[in-house]
């Protein structure tokens, strides 16, 4: 079940003068310059939507430090659930690919058209994803993918290289100034035994 988390602070939220904008959000040091920078044009919602992530301790890990954000900003997020089991079926097959892969774009696609869906439904003109802010995510694999989506979905999407334009340093230092956590893997259990052989010890 979704939740939604509203804050006291909102600054921006309801106003006609901004389009609301549902941005997708992996994680808070992928997120961080990218919601400081659309919630001052748009009225700028977040999802966060990533059942990808293994173990789920790291999930609420990362989960939290994107409410932690929203929070400060005041701009509203919503909780979509962690189907593991549904992202697993969506990357079945796929398993040892390497991390930049065909299993990669199954994930990307995957949480994208859950994303667009998600936002037509919730009367969202325009859609967007911080997945382009990652150091190894490619804008030109991700993009395509998110125009089929909102395509299919009959809504507009912001196609942008996130990692572009000093936002890459700015993010690094927004991050580092918050004390924001940063993991050192993609996110699934394949990227997570890729970079700790030892994963079933790693602290989740
Ligand atoms: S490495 Fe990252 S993008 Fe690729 S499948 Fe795993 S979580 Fe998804």
């Amino acid at each position: 079940m979704s939740r939604l988390y509203v804050w006291e602070n909102i600054e921006y939220h309801n106003n006609n003068m901004h389009e609301r904008f549902l941005l997708h959000t992996c994680c808070a040091p992928c997120g961080i310059a990218v919601i400081d920078e659309l919630r001052k044009s748009y009225d700028l919602w977040v999802l966060f939507y990533n059942p990808n992530i293994h173990p789920e301790g790291e999930y609420l890990k990362r989960k939290q430090e994107v409410v932690r954000l929203c929070e400060e900003w005041g701009v509203p997020m919503i909780d979509e659930d962690y189907d593991v089991a549904a992202w697993d079926d969506a990357v079945r097959g796929l398993e040892s690919e390497p991390e930049g892969g065909k299993r990669c774009a199954a994930c990307f696609r995957f949480r994208l058209f859950r994303v667009a869906k998600i936002a037509s439904e919730l009367g969202f003109s325009i859609f967007g994803t911080t997945l382009s802010s990652g150091r190894n995510k490619s804008a030109a694999i991700i993009d395509p993918v998110a125009q089929e989506a909102a395509e299919a979905f009959g809504i507009r999407y912001l196609a942008e290289d996130w990692k572009k334009g000093g936002r890459q340093e700015m993010a690094r230092k927004m991050v580092c100034d918050r004390n924001i956590y940063r993991q050192d893997y993609c996110g699934c259990r394949y990227s997570l035994s890729e970079r700790h052989p030892d994963a079933e010890s790693y602290p989740g």
